[in-house]
């Protein structure tokens, strides 16, 4: 998407109220202090890095008299200058009225939806000095586990807020919202081949793709580099994508198969039966049978071991670089056939059967993106297992689907030697969310290794395993972004101290005793990101494109680093003497003395191995601070696929079909928890038992919900505007919608099957109600076929009663649309701690009003 001239006037005229100075417009041609963006046009493009999403895409603004005023990527980037359309959306986000303008505190001491905390404006001195009283009375009563940390948009300097700011005071709490984000997306390659992140995929090479939920046009990861390769992906390969809704990408595709939500797994088992069956798996990578002959006949098991012609047992298949696929046929795959399939996702088991042969037919080229989609499912781990293991059977791991390669960067210095005995063992207590406990695997590695974000709602409401007593959040919106979001509303206003670091007010600030306002991301403050993007992984940094707009501090740097001054004039002084003793400016050596030099010093101490030029043999050569800050980014040398092969960090080192690394793990959390492992299973609401939760395999839908009463299965997803929930308060949002399939300008609309519409004689425009288990939102009716009939379809974003003018119908009372959280079921994927904002995990009744 472009904007032009006429374009930006337009629609910045809202905005142009914001700082009563702004001037967008440079009037002539003159200060070309840098690069030119069109001829006429004054400026510098100015490096820094988009936080629309984690793409952390490397990006550019021109800054013309001090203003930003118009966004790029940065051609040194590994998408090569390409954005998608949401950095321009961040201009209005930075111009946004409504940003908070100094510190804030509550006089009402009652909270609630709908209360006014009745904030009045305080100096950061009493801010600061308000938040660093109440960690000093945890530490006189060695409570400070009772402190939470809440994490949300972050940049890679939370290593200081979030990785050890908590730790220094004594807290165990650091909890991000990588729960509600993507958790589950990582349980299948976690599983088979040992990496749990975000991967990689080599797009100019893929022939088949096959998609689970991802719309890459839109968003999830790599989003910019996906539009630029997608003609160039049309014309050399097949997009298949798997989705209950027509999403941006599946206009473009090959083909769409409108899944019944939550039921990717029953497909994915049926593809990989076809493709064992059929005798397509790809034998240089697999594998072969001894003799030759294909043994993988429906319903047949397989005897695992033959004697050879010597009387010595030996394995009936002779496996490669892949683990158990005999037993992952015996075990689930022998009898899931297209036609078992078919019933259970509402597709074609003929076409189950096409896609599977053209997949199969790519060989190693051939790409299963797994997205949240298909596993922010309350049992969405094992789908998201099954569909990465398609692309061990086609041998495309480590060829089309990639890890990819690290990328330099300092390590935080250990806050060991810091922490008397008693913060010591305080951080040594259990963590809030229950992570690792019985009903709480979040196997990420290990029995409790993941995070259990919304958690931490229930353990506020129920004190257990204690009462939480302060909690300092950043960049996030807990009581509108997750679901279940009324849950989030009873366990905040329950909460006896909060305090919100936020450039606005929104709906978790309203619950909020102290606000501390921060700078925006991309344009006011020093940090740096890494990713990967097109085999390169990169690092990319943020500086201040323009001074601050009001009097702002960094939320992951300068208010830790503030609040560790307060500490230290209180009595304690470990946070101090940690920051002051470890994150000297690397190029003079001088000790950081103010929150200013702390956020400059600690961001040049983290990217050092980037500027220093000790990574130039790695990547790009970059010799100086001011060359970084110049290029913005650096990226390292194309990542050589094969390099992973029979080196995975599994238990075999191979890619596990059967995996014994997450027989370990589970093995290891049952025993922790005195249970036996199909116990564990069961606590943990999964149906498999015995080896099946070893490997991929279908586990039947949960629905919040009777279909008497509530007919339609909700569906959400994300609209190619959404910055993440933040880009509501933007008019530009809601002018553009129609961007989206099936969205419509200024609405918040849910898409229903004309069918299922007439039927219900609903008609475009009519006003309606969303009703679940949960609770009810308002909308208006699209009539659509992008939707799948029996489903009902609702972009993520909107409904906020609490975030500014554009963004709230009547600002702490009135929502704009309707927030999916209200309808979502408060409900877990809890093999992984993830939230299960899709697979259809509520049902819904559609009220006319
Ligand atoms: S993909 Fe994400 S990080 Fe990249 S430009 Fe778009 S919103 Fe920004």
């Amino acid at each position: 998407m472009s904007m032009n001239r006429r374009d930006f006037i337009k629609t910045s005229a809202a905005t142009a109220a914001v700082a009563g100075t702004v001037s967008f417009l440079p009037k002539k041609a003159e200060a070309k202090v840098g690069e030119l963006a069109y001829e006429g046009e004054a400026g510098k493009w100015v490096s820094t890095t988009c936080q629309g999403c984690t793409s952390w895409c490397a990006v550019q603004g021109l800054v013309v008299d001090g203003k930003v005023v118009k966004m790029r990527g940065n051609p040194n980037s590994a998408s090569g200058g390409r954005i998608c359309p949401r950095p321009h959306l961040a201009l209005q986000q930075v111009y946004d009225p409504d940003r908070i303008k100094t510190p804030l505190k509550r006089t009402n001491p009652l909270k609630g939806r709908g209360v006014d905390p009745k904030f009045v404006p305080i100096s950061w001195e009493e801010a600061i000095n308000t938040v660093a009283d109440k960690i000093m009375d945890l530490i006189k009563t060695d409570e400070t586990h009772k402190f939470v940390l809440t994490r949300g948009r972050y940049t890679h300097m939370n290593a200081i807020m979030y990785g050890t700011f908590p730790k220094l005071i004594g807290s165990p709490n650091n909890i991000s919202h990588s729960g509600t984000c993507a958790e589950a997306e990582k349980f299948g390659r976690l599983y088979t081949e040992g990496f749990w992140d975000y991967a990689d995929a080599d797009l100019n090479n893929v022939r088949y793709f096959l998609s689970w939920g991802w719309d890459g046009i839109a968003s999830n990861r790599q989003t910019p580099w996906f539009i630029k390769q997608l003609g160039m992906l049309k014309k050399q390969s097949k997009i298949t994508v798997i989705d209950p809704r027509l999403s941006a990408t599946a206009a473009k595709a090959n083909r769409w198969m409108p899944i019944i939500p939550g039921t990717d797994g029953a497909l994915a088992v049926a593809i990989a039966h076809v493709i064992l069956s059929e005798g397509l798996w790809n034998k240089d990578f697999v594998g072969d049978f001894i003799d030759g002959l294909n043994q993988f006949v429906p319903s047949q098991i397989i005897s695992e071991t033959v004697y050879d012609s010597e009387g010595k047992e030996v394995p009936v298949f002779n496996e490669k670089h892949t683990h158990g696929v005999v037993k992952w046929w015996n075990i689930e795959l022998n009898n899931r056939t297209p036609e078992w399939a078919a019933p259970i996702t509402g597709l074609d088991a003929n076409e189950i059967r096409t896609v599977a042969r053209e997949y199969a037919a790519a060989g190693k080229y051939a790409l299963s993106w797994v997205s949240p989609g298909a596993t922010m499912q309350i049992r969405g781990a094992y789908s998201g297992m099954a569909a990465h293991a398609l692309n061990g059977l086609v041998g495309s791991i480590d060829n089309v689907s990639l890890q990819g390669s690290s990328i330099p960067s300092a390590k935080t210095p250990d806050v060991k030697p810091y922490l008397s005995e008693q913060i010591a063992n305080a951080i040594k207590r259990p963590k809030v969310d229950k992570r690792g406990t019985k009903h709480f695997p979040a196997l990420k590695g290990k029995s409790g290794g993941g995070v259990i974000t919304q958690r931490t709602a229930s353990s506020i409401l129920e004190e257990d395993p204690y009462d939480v007593k302060v909690m300092l959040g950043y960049w996030n919106n807990l009581a509108f972004s997750v679901v279940g979001a009324d849950v989030w509303e009873r366990a905040l206003s329950k909460l006896p101290f909060l305090a919100h670091i936020t450039p606005n007010i929104a709906e978790m600030t309203m619950f909020a005793d102290i606000v501390l306002p921060c700078k925006m991301h991309i344009y006011e403050r020093y940090a740096f990101n890494k990713n990967k993007q097109n085999l390169q992984g990169y690092l990319s940094i943020q500086q201040p494109l323009i001074k601050p707009l009001g009097d702002y501090r960094t939320d992951e740097t300068e208010i830790p680093f503030m609040l560790a001054q307060a500490l230290a004039k209180k009595g304690y002084d470990a946070p101090l003497r940690y920051f002051q003793d470890n994150f000297k400016d690397p190029e003079t050596g001088k000790t950081p003395t103010t929150p200013e030099e702390f956020d400059l010093f600690a961001v040049k101490y983290f990217t050092k191995p980037i500027w220093d030029g000790s990574s130039n043999s790695l990547g790009d050569s970059i010799n100086s601070w001011d060359e970084l800050l110049e290029k913005g980014v650096w990226k390292g040398k194309p990542y050589t696929p094969g390099k992973k092969i029979d080196n995975f960090k599994t238990e075999s080192k191979k890619f596990e079909f059967y995996s014994l690394t997450l027989k370990k793990v589970m093995e290891d959390h049952a025993f922790k928890n005195d249970l036996s492992v199909d116990e564990a299973y069961e606590a943990a609401n999964y149906t498999c038992r015995g080896e099946v939760g070893y490997v991929g395999h279908y586990e039947p839908v949960v629905r919040h919900g009777d279909e008497a009463s509530y007919p339609f299965i909700f569906a959400e997803h994300r609209s190619r505007l959404n910055r993440e929930g933040r880009s509501q308060n933007t008019p530009w949002y809601y002018e553009m919608l129609s961007v989206d399939p099936g969205g419509v300008a200024n609405k918040d609309v849910t898409k229903i099957n004309p069918k299922d519409g007439k039927r219900l004689g609903l008609k475009d425009g009519d006003k309606i109600r969303l009703v679940s288990v949960q609770g009810s939102i308002e909308s208006e009716v699209k009539l659509w076929e992008g939707t799948r009939p029996g489903v009902v379809v609702k972009c993520y974003g909107q409904g906020h009663w609490a975030y500014g003018r554009v963004g709230s119908e009547v600002f702490g009372a009135k929502a704009r649309g309707g927030n999916n959280n209200e309808i979502l079921a408060y409900d877990y994927e809890r093999m992984t701690g993830a939230t299960p904002r899709h697979g259809g995990s509520s049902r819904v009744r559609i009220e006319k009003i």
